[in-house]
């Protein structure tokens, strides 16, 4: 496979931005060599400027549940192009996407957009400790919830990918806020909370974790946890930025029924353009400036380009097509645990709806201490070897895999023809 241009730009791009990169994940760190610059995309397929088609299974990190360039999304996106980029007042496409978010989650009764999840979750935490009046937050070792500070303590994605600690920047009279638990571990949280329940504002949690890999929550701990919440009086904050419209029409939340104090968007809502939201019980949305005194603002919030992709998104999202994510996934689950073992390769699959992850492991994955066992070199190589052969899958052992509604049939028994060669690859070294 031809990568001179994509050498040359990388090199390029080193002189311009820390690590040749705008963020971390995409210079392929965790598994060694360059990254691959791209040009263009089409449905299912991404092409770089060395002119290789990939088949995508990153969709930009999940918002891309329709696959690239879909006609409708680029039609609503011109069209609000054609008024003018951003006005900084309030316009009417923000209206006609939060009622689409709520008439899928009628218990989001208010919400605010922003330009990214950070912002989302930012805005969130904020707004708990604001609305309770305390400092603690809670969250799980391996969910990454945005790069905001209180959040950036055993933070899964890139933080794991790069193997660094919690980041330096982050003052320790800060991070002392922020306290972690094992994930699906609901006696640690019981024992948190028994000790320190009265100081904690809130619990932020991935409720199924794609930031580590896919990680399952086990029946009943994301209950607890709701149920440990409303106990201590905290707030429960569910992070849908990458689950939201991926995992069901009404998110994850409806997917395991969870009833959330508040909720954040990202990714899907936003079709490919920067947006986020929060949202949640009117009650403590109304807490929000200008409603009340938590401060929370956006130069380009509500971006009507922005809005316009979310509603195409949101617009073309049936049951139907969730009924055809779960097919089209299973067959890929199945396809490359039977390759895996075909191969002798000790693998387990995770999944959950569209979002998967082949963890190289002999042990069940279920947390970030299960997940920290991989064999990351085996990963390595079974990545590049995928590359290769024109399947483009995360370049980090702890991330998700994402399906797109613009994955065919054909697209998935492709990728599972290259995964056969690409498991005895990664025996091999
Ligand atoms: N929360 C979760 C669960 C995420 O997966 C991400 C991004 N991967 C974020 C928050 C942060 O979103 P953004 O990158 O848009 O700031």
């Amino acid at each position: 496979m031809k990568t001179e241009l994509s050498e040359k730009l990388f090199a390029k791009a080193n002189t311009l931005f820390p690590g040749g990169v705008n963020s971390p994940v995409r210079a392929f760190k965790g598994v060694g060599g360059g990254p691959r610059f791209i040009a263009r995309g089409k449905g299912s397929r991404l092409f770089d400027v060395d002119g290789n088609a990939y088949l995508d299974y990153v969709g930009s990190w999940g918002p891309l549940i329709l696959g690239h360039c879909n006609p409708e999304v680029m039609r609503e996106v011109q069209d609000a192009m054609k008024s003018g980029a951003s006005f900084g007042a309030p316009s009417p496409r923000e209206i006609v996407l939060a009622e689409l978010i709520r008439e899928r989650m009628p218990w989001v009764e208010k919400m605010r957009f922003v330009s990214s999840g950070t912002e989302a979750t930012t805005g969130a935490i904020r707004l708990a400790r604001g609305f309770t009046g305390r400092d603690d937050l809670v969250k799980f070792d391996g969910c990454f919830h945005g790069a905001g500070d209180s959040v950036l303590v055993k933070a899964g994605s890139g933080v794991e990918t790069l193997g660094l600690p919690d980041s330096p920047g982050v003052p320790a009279d800060f991070a002392k806020h922020t306290l972690t638990l094992p994930y699906n571990d609901l006696a640690a949280a019981e024992a948190l909370f028994a000790a320190r329940g009265g100081t904690i504002a809130a619990v932020i949690v991935e409720p199924v974790v794609g930031n580590m890999g896919v990680l399952v929550p086990r029946p009943g701990f994301l209950e607890g946890i709701h149920a440990l919440c409303r106990k201590h009086g905290a707030l429960f904050i569910v992070d849908e930025v990458m689950t939201g419209f991926r995992l069901a029409m009404g998110g994850a939340c409806d997917r395991l029924g969870l009833r959330p104090d508040l909720v954040t968007f990202g990714k899907v809502i936003g079709g490919g353009l920067p947006v986020g939201a929060f949202g949640g019980r009117a009650e403590v949305m109304d807490r929000i400036a200008p409603a009340g005194p938590v401060y929370q603002s956006g130069t380009l919030s509500g971006n009507p380009m922005a809005m316009g992709a979310g509603i195409a998104t949101l617009r073309q999202l049936t049951p139907a097509s969730y009924e055809r994510l779960e097919a089209a996934s299973a067959r890929l689950a199945e396809g490359l645990a039977a390759a895996a073992r075909e191969a002798g390769v000790p693998v387990q699959v995770n999944r959950v709806g569209s979002m998967l992850t082949v963890f190289f492991s002999e042990q069940p994955v279920f947390d970030a201490q299960s997940a920290r066992g991989c064999d990351t070199k085996r990963f390595s190589r079974f990545f590049h070897a995928m590359l290769e052969a024109g399947v483009y899958l995360p370049p980090s052992q702890f991330e998700a895999a994402f399906v797109s509604l613009a994955h065919s049939d054909e697209d998935v028994e492709a990728t599972l023809d290259a995964a056969k060669v690409a498991f005895r690859a990664a025996l091999q070294g």
